[in-house]
């Protein structure tokens, strides 16, 4: 019973496949802000899809959850496009990407392509950050990707999720591959997003969703 949750004015979610994240778009009267940037192959479509919404407009701020390719690959592209774009990365892997580090970065040893972007200020967990008219929280949450940060809107109880929590599960936790025990982390990034209560879930990958229990039961037995 999961019915089409309607979002506040202001935020429109490009819905892309498994290998481009989600694109989410958030203006306001000030500034318009796009989060992920899908993987640089459809970078043309990402950025098709935000001119036209943006009709016109500049786009202002641009934010990654994470930095696996299928959710900055579009970064480099935005940033040419439009010259003025403030990018804001989570701070895990700031100083790799400052002196572009496709070892550290991990594109190298998994085979994916990302062009080298350039950033402006880290997203410090514990902070905010306005996006179009609306302040959105920022938190931790390692699992699936240590460095990964989720965005909360308390207002209208929006979760920008990344691979943290999806209708049914999460995305792949890379560190478990490695041999690191990632799974309470896991654990714990699902007990943070039961504690924030989303009305609804803005996911890295698939539909938004307003059934946050059965998404956090599925992927509790996962974990
Ligand atoms: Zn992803």
């Amino acid at each position: 019973m999961s019915s089409r949750p309607t979002l506040p004015q202001g935020i429109r979610v490009f819905e892309r496949g498994w290998l481009s994240s989600n694109n989410i778009l958030a203006w306001g009267r000030e500034s318009a802000a796009l989060i992920d940037s899908g993987y640089c192959t459809h970078a043309g479509q990402t950025l098709s899809l935000v001119e036209s919404a943006l009709a016109g407009r500049e786009l202002d701020v641009l934010v990654n959850t994470h930095l696996h390719s299928d959710h900055c690959g579009g970064n480099a592209a935005l940033q040419d496009r439009y010259p003025d774009l403030r990018t804001h990365i989570p701070p895990g892997l700031a100083k790799h990407v400052r002196t572009w580090d496709p070892d550290a970065l991990t594109y190298s040893p998994t085979g994916q392509s990302c062009p080298p972007f350039r950033f402006d200020t880290v997203l410090a967990p514990g902070t905010e950050i306005a996006l179009g008219d609306l302040s959105w929280q920022v938190h931790a949450a390692p699992g699936h990707d240590p460095h990964s940060v989720i965005l909360f809107e308390p207002t209208s109880g929006v979760l920008v999720s990344a691979d943290a929590l999806w209708e049914s599960g999460f995305g792949v936790v890379f560190p478990e591959l490695e041999g690191s025990d990632a799974f309470e982390e896991v654990g714990r990034t699902i007990d943070l997003i039961e504690s924030l209560s989303p009305r609804i879930v803005i996911p890295g990958h698939g539909p938004i969703f307003t059934c946050i229990d059965q998404s956090i039961a599925a992927a509790r037995k996962r974990g």
